[in-house]
C-alpha cells in the first residue's frame, strides 16, 4: 500500500534536565533529542519540528503494522543510550503516535495530528514508548465514536459534576474544591480521560464546559465556609469571544462572588495564541476571577516563561508529586517550582498527594496547598458538603 504513516514523536523529561543543569543543558538535551529524531527518518520522509520537545515524521511508504512496530522498535533503540551533558546521564522519556492511513488515502494531516496529540496522552499514561493509533478505530472506546452519542447522552442528563477537596497545606482544612466531570454511562461511570481527549476541538466539549461552569456554580453557591471552585476550561474555549461576557453572566445569575471561581488552564492554550489568551486572562482576573496554570512542569515553555503570565496559582503535575519521595530529581524540580512561584506571587497546589508523607514533605516544602486521594477522592456535591459542615 502506498501512503505514509504519521509519527508523533515526544520526549517528555527535558524539564528535570532544565531543572538539574539550567538552560544551556536543557538546549543541549533538546538538540541531541532532535538528532536522534533526524537519524530515525529515512531519505524521503519529511521530518516537521512541532514543538522543541516534540517532532512529526511523516513515513513514506510505511504503512502495515508490521512495519510500524519495526519503526517502533528503531526509535525505542535509538534512545536506549542515555543522554549525557558534563558528566550526567539522562535517560530521555520519550513517546511516539503512530496514526497510519486508512485505505490508501492519507486524509487530512490536521486531522491525523489530533488524533496523534490524544494517542500521546495514552502513551504517557500507561507509559508505553509508542501507540498505534488507526484513524477508523481511532476512538477507542464505541460510544465517543460518535459525537451524536455524546450529545444524547448529555440530553439525557447523564454528565454529573463530582467535586475533590483542596485543602490548606498547613491546617489541612479544605479551602477549595476542583470541579470534574464524570458520565454516569449505563455501563458505569466513566471519568474524562475516557472521553474529553476525542472531544478535542469539537463544538460538545464547549457545551459541556459549560454545563461544567453553570452547574457547579448552582451547586457550590449555598455551601457553608464558601470553599473557591475550580473549574477546567478547554483552550479553545479560552479563544470563545462570549468567554467574558458568558462567564460574567453565570457569575451574576448564580450571585456567586468572582473570587471564588478558580478558572484552570493548561499551557497548551498558551501556545496557540499566547497574546490573546494573557488578554483574555487579564480580563478574566479583572472581573475577580483566579487563574490556575494546570499540569505545571511537563510542558514546554513552563519554567522559562511563566513569570509573564497572568496567572495566581501553580498546579504542580501530578507525575512529580507521586515521585516525590523516591526519585531526588522530582523534590527538587518542585522546590524549584516552589521557590519560582512564590518569587512571583503566586500559590502552589501540589496535585496527586496519596499518602501523609508526601503532604508532609509538600508542607516542609512550602506549598500552600494539596490536592489528592489522601484528602479525597473526586465526590458528588452532597458527600463534598457533608465534609464542609
Ligand atoms: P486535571 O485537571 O489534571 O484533574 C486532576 C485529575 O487527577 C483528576 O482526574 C483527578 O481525579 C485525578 N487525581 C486527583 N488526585 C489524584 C491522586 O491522588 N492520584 C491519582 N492517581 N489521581 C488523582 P479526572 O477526574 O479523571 O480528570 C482528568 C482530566 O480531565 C482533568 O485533569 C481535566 O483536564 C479534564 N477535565 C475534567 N473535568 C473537566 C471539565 O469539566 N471540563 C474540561 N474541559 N476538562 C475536564
Ligand atoms: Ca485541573
Ligand atoms: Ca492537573
Amino acid at each position: 500500500m502506498t501512503g505514509t504513516t504519521l509519527a508523533l514523536v515526544e520526549i517528555d523529561n527535558h524539564n528535570e534536565v532544565f531543572a538539574a543543569l539550567g538552560q544551556a543543558s536543557l538546549e543541549i538535551f533538546l538538540d541531541e533529542f532532535a538528532e536522534r529524531v533526524s537519524r530515525f527518518a529515512r531519505d524521503g520522509d519529511e521530518l516537521i519540528k512541532v514543538q522543541p520537545n516534540k517532532y512529526c515524521v511523516l513515513l513514506n511508504g510505511l504503512t502495515e503494522s508490521v512495519q510500524i512496530e519495526l519503526a517502533g522498535a528503531k526509535l525505542a533503540r535509538l534512545f536506549e543510550a542515555p543522554i549525557t551533558i558534563v558528566d550526567e546521564e539522562f535517560k530521555a522519556s520519550v513517546h511516539t503516535a503512530f496514526v497510519p492511513p486508512v485505505a490508501k488515502q492519507n486524509g487530512n494531516n490536521r486531522r491525523r495530528l489530533q488524533i496523534a496529540e490524544s494517542a500521546l496522552i495514552e502513551a504517557r499514561t500507561h507509559n508505553r514508548p509508542y501507540v498505534i493509533r488507526d484513524q477508523s478505530s481511532d476512538l477507542a472506546c464505541v460510544d465517543v465514536r460518535r459525537p451524536r452519542e455524546i450529545e444524547l447522552a448529555f440530553e439525557r442528563g447523564e454528565f454529573v459534576m463530582y467535586y475533590q477537596p483542596l485543602v490548606h497545606a498547613g491546617y489541612r482544612s479544605i479551602t477549595g474544591a476542583e470541579a470534574l466531570m464524570r458520565w454516569h454511562h449505563p455501563e458505569g461511570v466513566r471519568a474524562p480521560g475516557e472521553f474529553i481527549p476525542y472531544l478535542e476541538r469539537s463544538a460538545i466539549l464547549n457545551s459541556l464546559t459549560w454545563f461544567t461552569l453553570k452547574s457547579s456554580m448552582a451547586q457550590a453557591a449555598d455551601w457553608p465556609n464558601a470553599p473557591s471552585i475550580s473549574v477546567n476550561l478547554s483552550p479553545l474555549l479560552i479563544l470563545d469571544p462570549d468567554l467574558i461576557p458568558n462567564v460574567s453572566d453565570a457569575l451574576s445569575l448564580f450571585d456567586f462572588p468572582a473570587d471564588r471561581l478558580v478558572i484552570e488552564i493548561t499551557e497548551d492554550a498558551m501556545i496557540e495564541n499566547p497574546e490573546r489568551t494573557k488578554n483574555v486572562l487579564q480580563e478574566l482576573r479583572s472581573l475577580g476571577i483566579q487563574i490556575a496554570l494546570d499540569d505545571f512542569g511537563i510542558g514546554y515553555s513552563s519554567l522559562a516563561s511563566f513569570r509573564e503570565l497572568p496567572v495566581d496559582k501553580l498546579k504542580i503535575d501530578r507525575s512529580f508529586v507521586s515521585n516525590l519521595l523516591t526519585h531526588p530529581r522530582d523534590k527538587n524540580i518542585v522546590k524549584a517550582i516552589i521557590d519560582l512561584a512564590h518569587a512571583v506571587e503566586m500559590k502552589v497546589v501540589a496535585e496527586g498527594v496519596e499518602d501523609e508523607p508526601t503532604a508532609s514533605l509538600l508542607q516542609e516544602m512550602g506549598a500552600d496547598l494539596l490536592q489528592g486521594y489522601y484528602f479525597g477522592k473526586p465526590m458528588q456535591a452532597a458527600d463534598l458538603e457533608k465534609l464542609l459542615t
